[in-house]
């Protein structure tokens, strides 16, 4: 096995060479918001320093994406200030613009060669090999997000987690190298208009966003991801097995939302916990475990699976189970928007939807039996897979993500397996309130979200009496 995998996550996606005559080599960055370990910005730097031309960095800003809103977009833009600061630093331009495909077009035509971030889901990934099929210079797509090359791991569709996780572990040091970008030859500040902050903030206000959700708890961007893991490195991580599933206590990274705006890799993570932990220490094993093992497999799903995002990509049994007791008498039935307003006769549940619905994300444990009970408390499972994905994605700062779709598959029976069958879930794994207080101090975690939305509200209250004096 060669020493560094890394330049396997290079694919080159076209026939056509790279255009010496071209004005710029073009990055056309979509998942690669940061500077560490941003694999595709390495590889741009390296083409421009070839062929001796400055490097145009590009964002597009689209809106009416599925689900999105200001919760999704002010997390995004507040990446996007950041690396515009880091890249000038860099001498590298960077534009931001909400652009049309024909205008990413235009660019691309009087590049010398085209690299972009590869994307999984079918939206994105469909418009991106639309894009692609058009552009008449070389276009390289690069794995810049997962730790692995996705289809290194394991070249088929995995049924379950322990089909890759041998490989996980065994080739940990053929990604976790030290990464070095080479100083841009060519300062590309002076080829293109000088784009600052400002003009990204206008190109958001062109947008037309749903801004009635708008709150989170955390900042986006590279700086912020890295304060948040070394403060998890020191602080949370020696606890981590024993306390990560409690919802009350907070003892997960919480980098989810940095890894899906790409302010961080994983690769980083992983490089910067085993300077100070060991694989051998039980919470780093079990940190690894969901970062590496449950996120790879995401990627293998979403990417062999075409149906990951709906019903059909649950396997047979389950499907079979789930259809049995499709008649069977529920004890609560709601509706979407009782379940969207967490309006249930279950406070635990309330709680965690509320939590999602407010601070924009739940706690991990609690994601697991949110989607069970929606299960139970539809009259149709397919129906409630539909709701789970739709709210899921609407309000969560990590949604969209491929771990939404695996998160909501593995609750209907995807990568598990059979339990003893009970009403309505059948066979799929069951999960009850009585499971919740067994296991945690559950009522404090109730506790603790009320008293965050009342803080919440309270600042509200007074943010509008200030604006109003
Ligand atoms: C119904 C349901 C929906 C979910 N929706 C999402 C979602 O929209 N976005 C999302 O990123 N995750 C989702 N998850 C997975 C998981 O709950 C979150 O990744 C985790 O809670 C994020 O918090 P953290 O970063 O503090 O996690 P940590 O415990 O610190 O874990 C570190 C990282 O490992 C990964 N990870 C952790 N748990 C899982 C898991 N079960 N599956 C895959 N990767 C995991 C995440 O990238 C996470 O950031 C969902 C799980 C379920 C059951």
């Amino acid at each position: 096995m060669d020493k560094d995998l890394n330049y396997l996550r290079i694919k080159k996606i076209n026939n056509y060479s790279d255009n010496s005559q071209g004005e710029y080599v073009f990055y056309w960055v979509i998942s690669g918001l940061r500077i560490e370990d941003n694999f595709s910005l390495k590889l741009a730097i390296e083409k421009a320093n070839q062929f001796k031309k400055p490097l145009l960095v590009f964002f597009g800003l689209r809106d009416g994406y599925y689900w999105s809103n200001w919760r999704h977009y002010h997390f995004l833009k507040e990446g996007l200030f950041e690396f515009l600061e880091n890249l000038k630093k860099l001498n590298i331009a960077f534009i931001v613009k909400k652009a049309t495909d024909d205008e990413i077009l235009s660019y691309a035509k009087k590049a010398v060669a085209v690299i972009s971030d590869e994307v999984y889901l079918n939206g994105a990934k469909k418009r991106q090999e639309s894009l692609a099929n058009k552009i008449e210079v070389s276009m390289y797509l690069v794995e810049n997000n997962s730790y692995y090359p996705v289809n290194i791991v394991l070249n088929k569709k995995a049924n379950f987690a322990w089909q890759i996780r041998d490989n996980i572990f065994k080739f940990l040091d053929l990604i976790k190298k030290d990464f070095f970008l080479e100083k841009v030859q060519v300062n590309s500040l002076n080829f293109f208009q000088n784009f600052e902050k400002e003009d990204i903030e206008k190109e958001f206000n062109n947008l037309n966003l749903d801004k009635k959700i708008y709150f989170k708890k955390f900042i986006g961007g590279e700086s912020k991801a890295l304060e948040i893991l070394n403060e998890f490195i020191e602080k949370k991580l020696p606890y981590y097995s024993k306390f990560r599933s409690n919802p009350e206590k907070d003892f997960t990274s919480n980098l989810s939302p940095y890894l899906h705006f790409g302010n961080i890799s994983p690769v980083k993570i992983v490089k910067e916990v085993l300077k100070k932990h060991s694989l051998k220490d039980e919470n780093v094993y079990s940190f690894f475990n969901e970062l590496l093992v449950w996120r790879e497999l995401s990627f293998n799903f979403v990417y062999f699976d075409k149906n990951y995002y709906n019903f059909k990509s649950i396997p047979f049994w389950a499907k079979k189970t789930l259809d049995d007791h499709k008649s069977d008498k529920r004890d609560y039935l709601y509706s979407f928007d009782d379940l969207e307003q967490g309006k249930t006769h279950d406070c635990y549940w309330n709680a965690c939807q509320k939590e999602m619905v407010y601070f924009g994300k739940m706690a991990n444990y609690m994601r697991m039996y949110w989607a069970k009970k929606v299960i139970e408390w539809t009259e149709d499972w397919q129906k409630a897979y539909d709701w789970l994905v739709k709210i899921n994605n609407k309000y969560e700062l990590d949604g969209r993500d491929p771990n939404s779709y695996l998160g909501v598959s593995w609750c209907f029976g995807n990568f598990d397996r059979p339990w003893f069958e009970r009403k309505i879930i059948g066979k799929v794994r069951y999960m009850s309130a009585n499971g919740l207080e067994n296991k945690f101090d559950i009522k404090k975690y109730v506790e603790k979200i009320n008293k965050e939305l009342d803080l919440r509200t309270k600042d509200l209250f007074h943010r509008q009496n200030l604006q109003r004096e």
